[in-house]
């Protein structure tokens, strides 16, 4: 028995809950971004989203010195990291499970379950495009899917990878040469450091934000190299480097020695009309982290699922799918699904 209840997936059978929202006694965390990671008393995952978990954890318990950045929140208990490699299935019970690249940031994972009665693959958030900084996707087949479609619409076809670099090289060498600061946003955890390898494989220098310098740090202890950076301080910032910072971030950096600033969102909803007016930035630029709708499509035709059930998206995605001849079907809380 699957089921979703109060926005948090339970796997009955091998009693294991899912990137659940809610502390659990154990849970399966998929990868280290706040929409999916808590701290349960045990957190399934894989060896690097430990190594993330353990830095955001940290932050918010304030076992850190650097907690600025992030609210602050009780410490409930201890966690202890029950860490997986890829693909090294280990047993629950009458079920294996195993867990697999997911391609979205360092560390994240999906998970494969299989037993008597089938397979079925949890996808987490994932992309299929290439990156410098995680480790490369994977597709497995199986039975059920259930997988993200956050851009599950036709609009969402982003650039090719070779385009979205140029454009973001293009951005930083653009407005220092205009004699202005060019700011990237970007999540601390996953694009901050897409971004900052673009840039240091096009040899222009970089500034970090603290959130993004101490995320940066914890890719290159997983051997992500990065290139050289600096953090970010606002008295010796002089403007004449990229910057990148979290679109969460509550201050904006000052303009810097009479540069002013000359911002960039890096986001997949760049694909939008008016998104640059809506962020209040210079310009959008579609790095996402991620599948665009034909890369939904593709991992779909690969896995060959005999069902698919959606989460984390647009709902209309189930009547594509359903054109194209895929049993599909949205997952609601509340429901209920045997499995096994
Ligand atoms: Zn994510």
């Amino acid at each position: 028995m699957f089921s979703l209840t109060e926005k948090s997936l339970y796997v009955a059978a091998i009693d294991l809950w899912i990137d659940s929202l809610r502390e659990r006694d154990r849970c399966y965390v998929s990868h280290g971004h706040s929409d999916h990671a808590r701290e349960h008393g045990t957190v399934v995952t894989s060896v690097n989203s430990a190594r993330v978990c353990r830095l955001r954890f940290g932050r918010r318990t304030g076992r850190s010195k650097q907690t600025s950045f992030l609210p602050d929140a009780p410490r409930r208990r201890d966690v202890t990291f029950e860490e997986h490699a890829f693909n090294e299935p280990w047993s629950a019970g009458e079920h294996r499970l195993t867990l697999f690249s997911a391609g979205h940031v360092l560390g994240s994972s999906q998970l494969l379950i299989e037993g008597a009665g089938g397979s079925f693959v949890y996808t987490g958030d994932f992309k299929l495009a290439r990156s410098y900084t995680c480790e490369p996707p994977e597709v497995k087949k199986c039975d059920v899917l259930l997988m993200e479609c956050t851009f599950g619409r036709p609009q969402y076809v982003f650039p090719s990878r070779d385009e979205i670099e140029e454009r973001i090289v293009d951005f930083a060498t653009r407005a220092l040469t205009d004699g202005c600061a060019p700011l990237f946003f970007a999540y601390s955890l996953g694009k901050a450091q897409e971004v900052m390898a673009i840039l240091a494989k096009a040899n222009i220098p970089l500034t970090a934000h603290g959130a993004v310098h101490a995320m940066a740090r914890v890719y290159e202890e997983a051997g992500v190299h990065l290139g050289a950076y600096e953090k970010y301080d606002a008295l010796t910032y002089d403007g004449t480097r990229a910057l990148v910072w979290p679109p969460s971030g509550k201050t904006r950096p000052k303009a810097a020695h009479n540069r002013p600033l000359r911002t960039a969102m890096l986001t997949g909803w760049a694909m939008d009309a008016g998104a640059s007016y809506r962020y209040g930035v210079d310009e959008m630029i579609p790095l996402s982290d991620h599948a665009d709708f034909p890369a939904l499509l593709d991992y779909i035709e690969r896995a060959e699922p005999k069902k698919v059930w959606l989460n984390h998206g647009w709902r209309d995605f189930v009547w594509r799918l359903r054109k194209l001849g895929i049993n599909a079907d949205y997952l609601e809380a509340h429901q209920q699904l045997a499995l096994f």
